[in-house]
């Protein structure tokens, strides 16, 4: 089957500084380099890696031209990234020595994304495949719903959290995928129990503490503990998770060996610098899962 994505595309520059500056204060970087960022594009690269055909639903503007060919060389079919004149979004990564950030992200060509161009899109999308989303991108909403009607599993990755945004898209969600906070401020907000949500399973991860999946509707629990790695850089980790629990499912593993290889690539990803670049293949995983 395709897994669908809509999601962003970011060229990131990431500055190692030695602190992060005070309001005000001018400091020369250490080191700087680019790379290929952002939530939608990292996931549709986690997916394509864990060995999924992903076709992602995007947009970058004149200056994307080297991000696009990255993400096509990781194995994502770019035939829907619309070119725009709105900039490629982009962030802006400040790193200290003990590798605390501070990040500015302008979503610039993600946000300008038409729903109609992303529903139509979907018009090649057959029953069974799924659409995987987050709230980096404009189209969210209509965009789910399409999918939904088409009879896809609709995976939504609600971060960055954004209420209005997750009200709109969670009538048509199959799989809620958050990190621990997001699960936190989302039950804040609505006021309810994650149990209490309207969809079929939820997804909740907690850093080096693992993650647990949810089956609503059998009141079902599996926890997957993480694997014991040394950390050098967890920038994507919810991404590399999410993309390769789609992936698994989407090729027909049950939830517990879904987990199991996500936590897998996830742990791999933490021990290496970088976003999308830095998220291992499929047979890197299986080796370090043996
Ligand atoms: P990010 O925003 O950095 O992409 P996140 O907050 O969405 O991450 P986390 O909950 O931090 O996601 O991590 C996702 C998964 O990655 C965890 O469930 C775990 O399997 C794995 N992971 C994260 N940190 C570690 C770690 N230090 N050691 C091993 N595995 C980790």
């Amino acid at each position: 089957m395709t897994i669908w994505t809509l999601g962003s595309i970011n060229i990131d520059h990431v500055y190692r500084l030695p602190h992060l500056p005070q309001p005000g204060e001018t400091l020369a970087a250490l080191d700087y380099s680019t790379g290929l960022g952002g939530k939608g594009a990292n996931q549709s690269v986690a997916a394509a890696r864990a060995g999924a055909r992903v076709r992602l639903i995007g947009a970058i503007g004149p200056d994307g031209g080297q991000v696009l060919a990255r993400l096509v060389a990781l194995g994502v079919d770019c035939a829907a990234v619309a070119r725009m004149q709105t900039a490629t979004g982009h962030a802006i990564i400040l790193l200290d020595a003990a590798s605390e950030n501070a990040i500015v992200i302008h979503p610039g060509a993600n946000r300008a994304i038409a729903p109609q161009a992303a529903v139509a899109a979907l018009d090649a999308a057959v029953p069974g495949d799924t659409l995987l989303l987050q709230n980096e991108t404009s189209a969210q909403a209509e965009t789910a719903e399409a999918a939904a009607i088409r009879g896809l599993r609709v995976v939504y990755s609600a971060a960055p959290f954004e209420l209005a945004a997750v009200r709109a898209v969670l009538p048509h969600v199959t799989t809620l995928a958050l990190n621990a906070v997001e699960a936190g401020q989302l039950t804040a907000a609505l006021g309810c129990e994650l149990s209490d949500l309207p969809v079929a399973e939820v997804l909740v991860t907690h850093g080096a503490e693992g993650a647990d999946w949810h089956d609503l509707g059998a009141g079902r629990v599996i926890y997957q503990p993480a694997f014991a790695v040394s950390p050098v850089d967890t920038t994507g980790a919810g991404d590399t998770f999410a993309g390769y629990f789609a992936a698994a499912r989407d090729q027909g593993f049950g939830p517990a060996a879904a987990l199991r290889l996500a936590a897998g690539a996830a742990a791999l990803k933490v021990t290496r610098a970088g976003a999308a670049e830095a998220i291992p293949a499929r047979a890197e995983v299986e080796a370090f899962l043996e």
